[in-house]
């Protein structure tokens, strides 16, 4: 019981799976950046709806191409 592990003390690198610390500035493996971040702060809120907004843009765009061509 000396040894169980911690769940929160210890990550893992969104690509590669390599455990890393909450602090890690970038993976040892893979080199990604904040490998800690998971995607809950990096993509939690700004990147899904800057997501959306490029899938919106793009949507719109053939959209017009489309309605255009005809
Ligand atoms: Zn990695």
């Amino acid at each position: 019981m000396t040894t169980a592990p911690q769940p929160g003390s210890t990550a893992h690198c969104a690509v590669c799976g390599t455990p890393v610390t909450e602090d890690a500035a970038r993976c040892p493996s893979c080199g990604l950046s904040r490998p800690a971040a998971r995607g809950s702060r990096v993509l939690g809120r700004h990147g899904l709806w800057l997501l959306a907004a490029a899938l919106a843009v793009v949507y719109l765009t053939v959209l017009l191409i489309v309605a255009a061509a005809r």
